[in-house]
């Protein structure tokens, strides 16, 4: 019997876990198979230029994974069972049930797992503040960011756009709706100062930035209610808003969190340096979904910059204990946060292995060019997770005697 190989969720981490096992491993050995809500990767690096009025490539899951033997399943994934191995489906909403490079037409519900691999991701945390889930809108998701750049095309010129979260996500947002739409009033409510984690050089082209672009930057701003036609912050303070856009972090799905799998406070699964979870040899997790440590110790950032390294060392893993193979041992670092700011400017803050921020943060139009780069070196690696050619190996018996590993 073949080795059952699931991977929940074809963002940058699970498509990349995918399609690296797919070619690592043979065919006559392994079943793989990607789960996933929507039939195309989504950029999700891009959703604020979605939001701003931005057409992205259209890239199908089954050409990235044309080729590799892997089938993907478009379906919502509504439960894990670590005790019975099993995944529970539901339709993805929308014809077809199955697509892709070995497309499967049955309609079954549950898929059975000899190893699992978790990347499903995350959403718009809403901290429980309230009136955020009923006025405020998102850029974490393709529906979401599509959602908001219908409301945004509504607005006339002199409308107010309120970007709440002072992040990357949210620096990007404004900046990038404030440039695309020179009409409106945009501002940015962050709980500190602007950039604080950010160097000297990084904050200071960052407010040079938002001045050139008319964004108000409403700092120590701690927003605890959103309401219709604005936002009320701790202080007191009533900001006007007739869009509001969350941008105050990532929650993952609470999917892991109704299993037995062990999980950290915010509900990622913890895993170990190979990305296997503590508490489930036969569980992986990857991407923002996972809660693993980086350099010093420090946990990994949710972002794709984590993302696709945590994919790779997943599938190296996976595959080395399948086929007896060395266990993988590149350390995962980071370089540098690349902070888009409309199309013609972007930071570059250049950081510690530890994702502390250097000195150095080149920023103007030539960031932006590197940005844009960063961007689609991203979806090349999600294409190409092994950039060379490899001898897909056999996996030994013993892994197929116990099928877990
Ligand atoms: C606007 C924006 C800008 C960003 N900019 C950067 C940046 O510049 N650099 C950076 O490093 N990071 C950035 N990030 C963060 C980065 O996008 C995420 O960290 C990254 O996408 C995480 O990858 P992932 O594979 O874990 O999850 P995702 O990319 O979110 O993929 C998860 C996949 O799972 C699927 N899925 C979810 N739930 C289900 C379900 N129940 N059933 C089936 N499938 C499901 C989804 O459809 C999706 O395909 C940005 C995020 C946003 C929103």
């Amino acid at each position: 019997m073949k080795h059952r190989i699931v991977v929940l969720g074809a963002g940058y981490a699970g498509a990349s876990v995918a399609g690296r096992l797919a070619r690592r491993l043979h065919a006559d050995d392994v079943d793989v198979t990607v789960v996933n809500t929507e039939p195309d990767f989504v950029e999700r690096v891009r959703m604020h230029q979605v939001a701003a009025g931005q057409e992205l490539r259209h890239r199908p899951l089954r050409d990235i994974l044309a080729g590799t033997g892997a089938t993907l399943r478009v379906a919502r994934v509504t439960a894990v069972d670590v005790e019975r191995r099993t995944v529970s489906l539901a339709a993805a909403g929308g014809a077809g049930q199955a697509e892709g490079a070995a497309a499967r037409a049955d309609d079954t519900d549950e898929l059975a797992y000899d190893t699992l691999v978790y990347a499903l991701g995350s959403s718009a945390a809403a901290h429980g503040v309230p009136g955020v889930g009923e006025h405020a809108h998102d850029v974490a998701s393709r529906p979401g960011a599509l959602r908001l750049r219908d409301r945004l095309a509504e607005l006339t010129p002199g409308g107010r756009v309120v970007v709440v979260g002072g992040g990357l996500t949210g620096i990007e947002a404004a900046s990038e709706i404030a440039e695309a739409r020179g009409d409106l009033e945009v501002a940015l409510a962050v709980r500190g100062e602007l950039g604080d984690w950010l160097s000297t050089a990084a904050q200071r082209h960052l407010r040079a930035t938002f001045d050139r672009l008319g964004v108000t930057v409403h700092e120590h701003a701690d927003v605890e209610r959103v309401g219709a036609a604005e936002v009320l912050t701790g202080g007191g303070a009533t900001v006007p808003a007739d869009v509001t856009v969350w941008a105050a972090g990532f929650a993952v799905h609470p999917i892991a969190t109704a299993t037995s799998l062990q999980v950290s406070a915010r509900g990622q699964i913890v895993v170990d340096g190979t990305m296997r979870s503590v508490s489930h040899p036969d569980v992986y997790a990857v991407g923002d979904a996972a809660l693993a440590d980086g350099p010093l110790g420090t946990p990994l950032r949710m972002s794709c910059a984590s993302g696709i390294p945590m994919a790779w060392q997943a599938a190296d893993s996976i595959a080395a204990r399948l086929t007896g193979g060395k266990l993988p041992s590149t350390p995962l670092r980071y370089v540098h946060q690349c902070i888009s700011l409309g199309r013609q400017d972007a930071v570059i803050q250049l950081v510690t292995a530890d994702d502390r921020a250097r000195p150095a943060a080149p920023g103007g139009r030539l960031a932006a060019g590197y940005k844009e780069l960063v961007c689609q070196g991203a979806a090349f690696m999600v294409a190409h997770p092994l950039p060379y050619p490899v001898r897909r190996r056999r996996v030994t018996a013993t892994a197929h005697a116990t099928a877990s590993l």
